[in-house]
Protein backbone atom coordinates (compact mmCIF):
# COMPACT_ATOMS: atom_id res chain seq x y z
CA UNK A 1 0.00 0.00 0.00
CA UNK A 2 1.16 3.26 -1.10
CA UNK A 3 1.85 6.08 1.62
CA UNK A 4 -0.91 8.50 0.15
CA UNK A 5 -3.52 5.33 0.37
CA UNK A 6 -2.20 3.99 3.35
CA UNK A 7 -3.08 7.92 5.00
CA UNK A 8 -6.77 7.83 3.31
CA UNK A 9 -7.15 4.59 5.18
CA UNK A 10 -6.06 5.61 8.57
CA UNK A 11 -8.32 8.76 8.50
CA UNK A 12 -11.34 6.96 7.09
CA UNK A 13 -10.96 4.61 9.99
CA UNK A 14 -10.19 6.87 11.92
CA UNK A 15 -13.79 8.69 11.22
CA UNK A 16 -15.21 5.53 11.84
CA UNK A 17 -14.32 5.33 15.54
CA UNK A 18 -15.02 9.18 15.83
CA UNK A 19 -18.23 8.72 14.71
CA UNK A 20 -19.14 5.57 16.73
CA UNK A 21 -17.69 7.18 20.20
CA UNK A 22 -20.43 9.63 19.56
CA UNK A 23 -22.91 7.14 20.06
CA UNK A 24 -21.20 4.52 22.65
CA UNK A 25 -22.22 7.04 25.29
CA UNK A 26 -19.48 5.18 27.86
CA UNK A 27 -21.63 1.99 29.16
CA UNK A 28 -19.46 -0.77 27.26
CA UNK A 29 -17.04 -2.30 29.32
CA UNK A 30 -15.05 -3.94 26.38
CA UNK A 31 -11.37 -2.07 26.27
CA UNK A 32 -12.28 -0.83 22.57
CA UNK A 33 -15.38 0.13 23.94
CA UNK A 34 -15.03 3.17 20.90
CA UNK A 35 -16.58 1.08 18.44
CA UNK A 36 -19.56 0.13 20.05
CA UNK A 37 -22.77 -0.96 18.18
CA UNK A 38 -26.14 -0.67 19.23
CA UNK A 39 -28.79 -3.69 18.37
CA UNK A 40 -32.54 -3.43 19.43
CA UNK A 41 -33.60 -6.73 21.96
CA UNK A 42 -37.44 -5.48 21.93
CA UNK A 43 -39.41 -2.74 21.15
CA UNK A 44 -42.57 -2.84 23.29
CA UNK A 45 -42.39 -4.46 26.64
CA UNK A 46 -44.62 -2.64 29.68
CA UNK A 47 -41.30 -3.47 32.37
CA UNK A 48 -38.70 -5.91 33.15
CA UNK A 49 -36.32 -7.86 35.40
CA UNK A 50 -32.52 -7.35 34.76
CA UNK A 51 -29.82 -9.23 37.12
CA UNK A 52 -26.27 -9.25 37.15
CA UNK A 53 -24.34 -13.10 36.28
CA UNK A 54 -21.99 -12.25 39.70
CA UNK A 55 -22.44 -9.55 42.12
CA UNK A 56 -23.97 -5.55 41.75
CA UNK A 57 -25.87 -4.22 39.06
CA UNK A 58 -25.00 -0.60 38.12
CA UNK A 59 -27.20 2.23 36.54
CA UNK A 60 -27.21 5.43 35.40
CA UNK A 61 -29.34 8.04 33.44
CA UNK A 62 -27.39 11.04 32.11
CA UNK A 63 -23.94 10.20 32.50
CA UNK A 64 -23.18 13.00 35.12
CA UNK A 65 -25.17 11.68 37.05
CA UNK A 66 -23.00 8.84 37.26
CA UNK A 67 -23.16 4.89 38.09
CA UNK A 68 -25.08 3.75 41.02
CA UNK A 69 -24.71 0.67 42.45
CA UNK A 70 -27.73 -1.43 43.04
CA UNK A 71 -28.80 -4.81 43.89
CA UNK A 72 -27.52 -7.93 42.06
CA UNK A 73 -31.55 -7.79 40.23
CA UNK A 74 -33.34 -4.80 39.27
CA UNK A 75 -37.35 -4.17 38.97
CA UNK A 76 -38.02 -2.12 36.05
CA UNK A 77 -40.85 -0.34 35.93
CA UNK A 78 -43.37 2.78 34.34
CA UNK A 79 -43.44 5.68 36.13
CA UNK A 80 -46.42 7.40 37.29
CA UNK A 81 -45.56 11.08 35.63
CA UNK A 82 -43.66 12.73 33.30
CA UNK A 83 -41.42 14.01 35.88
CA UNK A 84 -40.47 9.98 36.74
CA UNK A 85 -40.97 8.16 34.07
CA UNK A 86 -39.21 5.39 35.16
CA UNK A 87 -38.17 3.41 38.72
CA UNK A 88 -35.94 1.32 39.36
CA UNK A 89 -35.92 -1.13 42.22
CA UNK A 90 -38.48 1.64 43.69
CA UNK A 91 -36.25 4.45 43.34
CA UNK A 92 -38.30 6.96 40.59
CA UNK A 93 -35.55 8.51 37.98
CA UNK A 94 -36.06 11.95 36.24
CA UNK A 95 -35.15 11.04 33.05
CA UNK A 96 -37.00 8.41 30.18
CA UNK A 97 -33.60 6.03 29.94
CA UNK A 98 -31.80 4.42 31.89
CA UNK A 99 -28.65 2.15 31.21
CA UNK A 100 -28.19 -1.15 33.17
CA UNK A 101 -24.67 -3.09 33.23
CA UNK A 102 -22.96 -5.74 35.22
CA UNK A 103 -20.14 -5.11 36.66
CA UNK A 104 -16.24 -4.32 35.43
CA UNK A 105 -15.43 -7.96 35.50
CA UNK A 106 -15.17 -9.24 32.27
CA UNK A 107 -16.94 -12.43 33.20
CA UNK A 108 -19.84 -10.49 34.54
CA UNK A 109 -22.76 -10.31 31.90
CA UNK A 110 -26.04 -9.11 32.20
CA UNK A 111 -29.67 -11.31 31.86
CA UNK A 112 -32.66 -10.09 30.38
CA UNK A 113 -35.62 -12.50 29.46
CA UNK A 114 -33.45 -15.44 30.30
CA UNK A 115 -30.44 -14.81 27.87
CA UNK A 116 -27.60 -13.13 29.21
CA UNK A 117 -25.72 -10.15 27.52
CA UNK A 118 -22.76 -8.26 27.41
CA UNK A 119 -22.02 -4.73 27.83
CA UNK A 120 -24.96 -2.18 29.01
CA UNK A 121 -28.63 -1.97 28.45
CA UNK A 122 -30.32 0.59 27.45
CA UNK A 123 -33.96 0.84 28.61
CA UNK A 124 -36.14 3.95 26.99
CA UNK A 125 -39.54 4.67 27.78
CA UNK A 126 -42.28 4.77 24.62
CA UNK A 127 -44.95 7.33 24.03
CA UNK A 128 -47.13 4.28 24.44
CA UNK A 129 -46.75 3.26 27.61
CA UNK A 130 -43.56 0.59 26.69
CA UNK A 131 -40.26 0.02 27.21
CA UNK A 132 -37.59 -0.43 24.19
CA UNK A 133 -34.39 -2.36 25.37
CA UNK A 134 -31.21 -1.68 23.25
CA UNK A 135 -28.25 -3.52 24.10
CA UNK A 136 -24.80 -1.40 23.63
CA UNK A 137 -21.80 -3.47 23.33
CA UNK A 138 -18.65 -3.48 21.34
CA UNK A 139 -18.57 -4.64 17.87
CA UNK A 140 -15.95 -7.51 18.32
CA UNK A 141 -18.07 -8.89 21.21
CA UNK A 142 -21.36 -8.23 19.11
CA UNK A 143 -20.36 -10.57 16.61
CA UNK A 144 -19.43 -13.78 19.23
CA UNK A 145 -23.01 -13.57 19.89
CA UNK A 146 -24.03 -13.11 15.87
CA UNK A 147 -21.82 -15.22 13.67
CA UNK A 148 -22.61 -18.92 14.88
CA UNK A 149 -26.65 -17.84 14.46
CA UNK A 150 -25.46 -17.05 10.50
CA UNK A 151 -22.92 -19.71 9.98
CA UNK A 152 -22.55 -23.24 11.62
CA UNK A 153 -20.04 -23.43 14.28
CA UNK A 154 -18.77 -26.34 13.10
CA UNK A 155 -17.80 -25.22 9.26
CA UNK A 156 -14.10 -24.76 7.81
CA UNK A 157 -12.49 -22.24 10.12
CA UNK A 158 -11.43 -19.90 6.80
CA UNK A 159 -15.12 -20.09 5.75
CA UNK A 160 -15.84 -18.77 9.29
CA UNK A 161 -13.15 -15.72 9.21
CA UNK A 162 -14.91 -14.88 5.83
CA UNK A 163 -18.12 -14.75 7.68
CA UNK A 164 -16.73 -12.77 10.44
CA UNK A 165 -15.41 -10.07 8.32
CA UNK A 166 -18.78 -9.93 6.45
CA UNK A 167 -20.73 -9.22 9.44
CA UNK A 168 -18.76 -6.60 10.65
CA UNK A 169 -18.68 -5.07 7.76
CA UNK A 170 -22.35 -5.13 7.48
CA UNK A 171 -21.93 -4.11 11.26
CA UNK A 172 -19.98 -1.30 10.56
CA UNK A 173 -22.29 0.12 7.61
CA UNK A 174 -25.18 -0.27 9.77
CA UNK A 175 -23.59 2.26 12.56
CA UNK A 176 -22.98 4.38 9.90
CA UNK A 177 -26.27 4.13 8.59
CA UNK A 178 -28.72 3.36 11.68
CA UNK A 179 -32.01 1.54 10.89
CA UNK A 180 -33.27 4.74 13.75
CA UNK A 181 -32.08 6.97 15.63
CA UNK A 182 -32.13 4.77 18.79
CA UNK A 183 -30.57 1.68 17.08
CA UNK A 184 -28.18 0.68 14.65
CA UNK A 185 -29.25 -3.31 13.90
CA UNK A 186 -32.03 -5.42 14.63
CA UNK A 187 -31.29 -9.00 16.12
CA UNK A 188 -33.37 -10.92 13.59
CA UNK A 189 -32.92 -11.88 9.94
CA UNK A 190 -33.83 -7.90 9.38
CA UNK A 191 -30.26 -7.79 10.11
CA UNK A 192 -28.22 -9.98 11.57
CA UNK A 193 -29.18 -12.75 13.73
CA UNK A 194 -28.02 -11.97 17.30
CA UNK A 195 -28.52 -14.69 20.33
CA UNK A 196 -26.39 -12.68 23.21
CA UNK A 197 -23.67 -15.34 25.25
CA UNK A 198 -25.79 -18.26 24.60
CA UNK A 199 -24.78 -17.94 21.06
CA UNK A 200 -21.22 -17.42 21.25
CA UNK A 201 -18.83 -20.34 20.55
CA UNK A 202 -15.24 -21.06 20.57
CA UNK A 203 -14.47 -21.83 17.38
CA UNK A 204 -16.31 -18.30 16.41
CA UNK A 205 -14.26 -16.55 18.95
CA UNK A 206 -11.29 -17.92 16.85
CA UNK A 207 -12.39 -16.42 13.55
CA UNK A 208 -13.25 -13.45 15.51
CA UNK A 209 -9.93 -12.78 17.02
CA UNK A 210 -8.31 -13.79 13.47
CA UNK A 211 -9.58 -11.47 11.54
CA UNK A 212 -10.14 -8.49 14.57
CA UNK A 213 -10.75 -4.89 13.10
CA UNK A 214 -10.60 -6.35 9.55
CA UNK A 215 -13.55 -4.76 7.20
CA UNK A 216 -14.36 -4.39 3.70
CA UNK A 217 -13.94 -1.37 2.09
CA UNK A 218 -15.02 1.20 -1.25
CA UNK A 219 -14.07 4.24 -1.68
CA UNK A 220 -12.60 4.00 2.24
CA UNK A 221 -16.08 3.22 3.66
CA UNK A 222 -17.56 -0.11 4.74
CA UNK A 223 -19.69 -1.82 2.08
CA UNK A 224 -22.67 -2.94 2.42
CA UNK A 225 -21.99 -6.67 2.92
CA UNK A 226 -24.69 -8.89 1.97
CA UNK A 227 -24.74 -12.35 2.54
CA UNK A 228 -27.28 -15.34 2.23
CA UNK A 229 -27.26 -19.32 2.58
CA UNK A 230 -27.14 -20.36 -1.04
CA UNK A 231 -27.11 -18.45 -4.48
CA UNK A 232 -28.12 -21.66 -6.96
CA UNK A 233 -25.41 -20.80 -9.25
CA UNK A 234 -24.58 -17.32 -9.58
CA UNK A 235 -24.81 -13.91 -7.19
CA UNK A 236 -27.29 -11.55 -8.02
CA UNK A 237 -26.55 -7.26 -8.18
CA UNK A 238 -28.56 -5.34 -5.07
CA UNK A 239 -29.88 -3.16 -8.15
CA UNK A 240 -31.76 -6.16 -9.90
CA UNK A 241 -33.26 -7.45 -6.36
CA UNK A 242 -34.31 -4.33 -4.55
CA UNK A 243 -34.27 -2.03 -7.51
CA UNK A 244 -31.54 0.24 -5.60
CA UNK A 245 -27.86 1.02 -6.06
CA UNK A 246 -25.73 1.33 -3.34
CA UNK A 247 -22.26 3.05 -3.35
CA UNK A 248 -20.34 -0.14 -3.62
CA UNK A 249 -21.21 -1.56 -7.29
CA UNK A 250 -22.16 -5.03 -6.33
CA UNK A 251 -21.06 -7.30 -9.20
CA UNK A 252 -22.34 -11.12 -9.43
CA UNK A 253 -20.10 -13.60 -9.95
CA UNK A 254 -20.57 -17.41 -10.43
CA UNK A 255 -20.06 -20.36 -7.53
CA UNK A 256 -18.56 -23.13 -8.16
CA UNK A 257 -20.59 -25.48 -5.47
CA UNK A 258 -23.92 -24.42 -6.41
CA UNK A 259 -23.12 -24.97 -9.91
CA UNK A 260 -23.27 -28.76 -8.67
CA UNK A 261 -25.50 -28.41 -6.03
CA UNK A 262 -27.82 -25.62 -6.77
CA UNK A 263 -30.37 -26.34 -4.08
CA UNK A 264 -34.11 -27.38 -5.68
CA UNK A 265 -37.15 -26.45 -3.45
CA UNK A 266 -40.60 -26.13 -4.34
CA UNK A 267 -43.51 -24.87 -2.68
CA UNK A 268 -47.04 -25.04 -2.85
CA UNK A 269 -49.65 -21.62 -2.82
CA UNK A 270 -53.17 -20.72 -3.15
CA UNK A 271 -54.03 -18.57 -5.85
CA UNK A 272 -56.05 -16.24 -3.19
CA UNK A 273 -53.23 -16.10 -1.38
CA UNK A 274 -51.43 -14.60 -4.05
CA UNK A 275 -53.62 -12.45 -5.37
CA UNK A 276 -55.18 -11.07 -1.66
CA UNK A 277 -52.55 -8.35 -1.37
CA UNK A 278 -53.16 -6.95 -5.41
CA UNK A 279 -56.83 -6.32 -4.91
CA UNK A 280 -57.57 -8.27 -7.77
CA UNK A 281 -60.33 -11.24 -7.87
CA UNK A 282 -60.20 -14.68 -8.86
CA UNK A 283 -61.42 -15.47 -12.21
CA UNK A 284 -61.43 -18.43 -14.27
CA UNK A 285 -58.57 -17.18 -16.89
CA UNK A 286 -56.08 -16.67 -14.04
CA UNK A 287 -52.95 -16.64 -14.99
CA UNK A 288 -48.99 -16.09 -14.19
CA UNK A 289 -46.53 -14.29 -16.57
CA UNK A 290 -42.96 -13.60 -16.32
CA UNK A 291 -41.06 -10.25 -15.64
CA UNK A 292 -37.84 -9.29 -16.37
CA UNK A 293 -35.73 -12.41 -15.33
CA UNK A 294 -31.71 -11.60 -14.96
CA UNK A 295 -28.55 -13.54 -16.43
CA UNK A 296 -28.60 -15.00 -13.26
CA UNK A 297 -32.00 -16.95 -13.48
CA UNK A 298 -33.60 -14.85 -10.51
CA UNK A 299 -37.18 -13.14 -11.47
CA UNK A 300 -37.35 -9.03 -10.25
CA UNK A 301 -41.20 -9.41 -10.67
CA UNK A 302 -44.35 -11.41 -11.76
CA UNK A 303 -47.56 -10.48 -13.82
CA UNK A 304 -50.86 -11.84 -12.23
CA UNK A 305 -53.51 -11.94 -14.72
CA UNK A 306 -57.26 -12.45 -14.12
CA UNK A 307 -59.43 -11.31 -16.72
CA UNK A 308 -59.01 -7.52 -17.80
CA UNK A 309 -57.22 -7.37 -14.47
CA UNK A 310 -53.84 -7.26 -13.70
CA UNK A 311 -51.16 -6.28 -10.75
CA UNK A 312 -47.39 -6.31 -11.23
CA UNK A 313 -45.50 -7.67 -8.13
CA UNK A 314 -41.65 -7.48 -7.44
CA UNK A 315 -40.64 -11.21 -6.36
CA UNK A 316 -39.34 -9.73 -3.02
CA UNK A 317 -42.24 -8.18 -1.90
CA UNK A 318 -44.08 -11.63 -3.28
CA UNK A 319 -41.24 -13.54 -0.91
CA UNK A 320 -41.59 -11.21 1.67
CA UNK A 321 -45.69 -11.31 2.21
CA UNK A 322 -45.39 -15.22 1.57
CA UNK A 323 -42.42 -15.97 3.92
CA UNK A 324 -38.58 -16.07 2.48
CA UNK A 325 -38.15 -19.38 4.11
CA UNK A 326 -41.67 -20.97 1.88
CA UNK A 327 -40.49 -19.05 -1.77
CA UNK A 328 -36.80 -19.32 -0.65
CA UNK A 329 -35.30 -17.56 -4.22
CA UNK A 330 -36.30 -15.51 -6.90
CA UNK A 331 -34.81 -18.06 -9.35
CA UNK A 332 -37.89 -20.06 -9.90
CA UNK A 333 -40.12 -21.32 -12.24
CA UNK A 334 -44.40 -22.53 -11.73
CA UNK A 335 -47.11 -24.65 -12.90
CA UNK A 336 -50.92 -23.56 -12.40
CA UNK A 337 -53.14 -25.84 -12.10
CA UNK A 338 -57.03 -25.14 -10.55
CA UNK A 339 -56.53 -23.17 -7.29
CA UNK A 340 -53.35 -24.43 -6.85
CA UNK A 341 -49.73 -22.81 -7.76
CA UNK A 342 -46.48 -24.61 -7.95
CA UNK A 343 -43.46 -23.08 -7.64
CA UNK A 344 -39.76 -24.78 -8.21
CA UNK A 345 -37.06 -23.02 -7.70
CA UNK A 346 -33.18 -23.32 -7.00
CA UNK A 347 -30.83 -21.55 -4.44
CA UNK A 348 -31.59 -20.40 -1.01
CA UNK A 349 -31.69 -16.56 -0.21
CA UNK A 350 -31.40 -12.88 -1.82
CA UNK A 351 -28.26 -13.82 -3.52
CA UNK A 352 -26.22 -11.00 -2.86
CA UNK A 353 -22.86 -10.92 -1.89
CA UNK A 354 -21.64 -13.84 -0.59
CA UNK A 355 -22.53 -17.63 -0.68
CA UNK A 356 -21.98 -19.28 2.50
CA UNK A 357 -22.63 -22.32 1.53
CA UNK A 358 -20.28 -21.46 -1.87
CA UNK A 359 -17.74 -20.16 0.89
CA UNK A 360 -17.69 -23.33 2.73
CA UNK A 361 -16.92 -25.39 -0.25
CA UNK A 362 -13.92 -22.63 -1.28
CA UNK A 363 -12.47 -23.34 2.39
CA UNK A 364 -12.86 -26.85 1.55
CA UNK A 365 -10.74 -26.51 -1.56
CA UNK A 366 -8.10 -24.64 0.80
CA UNK A 367 -8.92 -21.06 -0.24
CA UNK A 368 -8.10 -18.75 2.38
CA UNK A 369 -10.87 -16.52 4.03
CA UNK A 370 -9.00 -13.21 1.53
CA UNK A 371 -9.63 -15.20 -1.39
CA UNK A 372 -13.25 -16.55 -0.31
CA UNK A 373 -14.14 -12.67 0.25
CA UNK A 374 -12.12 -11.49 -2.97
CA UNK A 375 -14.26 -13.82 -4.98
CA UNK A 376 -18.15 -12.97 -3.56
CA UNK A 377 -17.31 -8.92 -3.16
CA UNK A 378 -14.83 -8.16 -6.10
CA UNK A 379 -13.80 -4.72 -6.17
CA UNK A 380 -13.96 -3.95 -2.25
CA UNK A 381 -10.87 -3.79 -0.56
CA UNK A 382 -9.86 -5.77 2.64
CA UNK A 383 -8.71 -3.70 5.39
CA UNK A 384 -6.63 -4.46 8.11
CA UNK A 385 -6.27 -2.17 10.59
CA UNK A 386 -3.37 -3.80 13.31
ZN1 LIG B 1 -23.49 -20.39 -4.22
Amino acid sequence: MNKKLRHIYLLGFFFCLGFVATISEGVTSNKDSNTAVRVLLDKAIPKGKVNSLLYSTFYRSQPARGWIRAERNLDILLGPSQQNPIIVNSTPLQDSFVFVRGGRNPSDKISFHGRLFRGALKWMRNRDRSFSVVNYLSLEDYLLGTLGSEMSPSWELEALKAQAVASRTYALYRIQHPKQAEFDLEKTTQDQVYGGVESEHPRVAEAVKQTAGEVLLFKDLPIKAFFHSRCGGSTETPAFVWNHQQGYPQKKVSCPYCLQKPFSWQTFVRIDELLKWTGLDFGRDFKIEPGDRGPSGRLASLKLISGEQRATIGTDTLRSHLGYTRLKSANFDWQHDGELVMFQGVGNGHGVGMCQWGARHLAQKGKTYREILAHYYPGSTLKVSH
